[in-house]
């Protein structure tokens, strides 16, 4: 995890987001200092590192790119590591009562030490309890000059209204593909490395929206290329990409012809390979899930990894039917004997199953090979 420290958003403008960088500049370049920020989203997409760069940006000594802190001065580099006694990090859940922010709200009439704001970045601010909430209103509503509030948590519908409604929201979300990308490129420039797009995009599809989940992939991939150069082969070759969409296919085939043997066999080969179960399950989900969309006619959403295919033997309801099974076997696979259970259990459940009787649609004509009705639209962007 050494590119995910080294690379840790230091200024606005390095936070993936496009719409907090935006309210970030706006809310900070005011004279108008706000006395409270809060912070919501799910968890490893950037509030604490936001909330410090915010810390920076209020108490930098040497600002020379507008508002954006130096990342060099004492106050800067202080807060970088944590060290700056007028920045005080409070985890909620275990400073949760009314004494402790009694004893926040004595404290917070004392002036800074060094900095020119005392800012309180309280994490996890949903788990106080009601009174501690209270006492905590009480010094938003008449704050100290010298005092700025970062709260930040993951449950935002458990903030009181009262508290909400004096603080600066900002919602943190996944990152999109775009504004991941963004940020691999930022890296891969300053390790003088070379970088497909193509292949970053897959990384960005690998990493389910998370920068922490992306920069691990992306320093795997810098540690292994011998060149310098990350290409989309090097990555799927690492993150056997085609390979699992391949064994997805597979799987999808035997389901449409209702053969649990093939199933099981595919289910085999995963376990001896070592792929991980509810990485493929997740993976089979998804496929069908988009073959149920396409076949009720919404359109296929880009940039979406999961494989796509366009007619597939199978009927909406039966698709339907699959995904349900599917997704109640991946939420037990925690408590699974072995890890392959779940799945198995669905596809001998599956063949077991009476066939659909012939309907109305049986009157189409159909794909007379199943193989022919698979179609790889989409592996990371691009055909493969
Ligand atoms: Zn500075």
């Amino acid at each position: 995890m050494v590119f995910y420290r080294k690379y840790r958003p230091q200024t606005i403008e390095e936070l993936d987001s496009k719409e907090i960088r935006e309210k970030l500049y706006n809310a900070l370049k005011s004279p108008e200092v706000f006395h409270a920020f809060l912070f919501t989203g799910p968890k490893g997409l950037g509030k604490t590192s936001a909330a410090r760069i915010v810390a920076k940006v209020l108490n930098c000594e040497k600002k020379t790119k507008g508002i954006e802190p130096c990342n060099k001065c004492g106050q800067c580099v202080s807060i970088a590591n944590g060290t700056n006694l007028d920045i005080l990090e409070i985890d909620g859940a275990s400073n949760r009562g009314i004494d402790e922010i009694r004893d926040l709200r004595e404290k917070i009439k004392l002036s800074p030490m060094s900095a020119r704001k005392k800012i309180y970045i309280i994490d996890e601010v949903h788990m106080l309890t009601t009174e501690a909430f209270n006492a905590l209103l009480k010094t938003l509503e008449e704050p100290p000059s010298h005092v700025v509030f970062i709260l930040c948590t993951t449950e935002p519908h458990k903030v009181p209204g009262t508290i909400l409604s004096r603080c600066l929201h900002l919602q943190f979300k996944k990152a999109t593909e775009d504004e991941l990308v963004r940020s691999f490129e930022r890296i891969i420039k300053k390790e003088k490395l070379a970088g497909e797009k193509d292949a970053l995009r897959l990384i960005a599809n690998l990493s389910d929206g998370s920068f922490r989940d992306g920069v691990k992939i992306l320093e795997e991939m810098a540690l292994i290329t011998k060149d310098k150069k990350i290409t989309k082969e090097l990555v799927q070759k690492n993150y056997s990409i085609a390979g699992i969409q391949y064994k997805i296919a597979q799987m999808i085939r035997s389901l449409e012809e209702k053969d649990a043997k093939s199933g099981l066999k595919v289910v085999a080969k995963l376990a001896s390979e070592g792929v991980e179960v509810g990485h493929f399950m997740q993976g089979l989900i998804e496929a069908l899930h988009n073959s149920l969309l396409f076949k009720i006619g919404v359109e296929f959403v880009p940039g979406n990894s999961a494989l796509a295919i366009d007619n597939s033997k199978l009927e909406i309801s039966e698709i339907k039917k699959l995904i349900e099974l599917l997704s109640t076997a991946k939420s037990e696979l925690k408590y699974a004997v072995l890890p392959q259970i779940p799945l198995e259990l669905v596809i001998v459940e599956w063949g077991i199953l009476p066939s659909k009787e012939a309907g109305p649609a049986e009157l189409h004509p159909r794909p007379t090979s199943s193989v022919a009705s698979l179609l790889w639209l989409k592996i990371g962007g691009k055909g493969i």
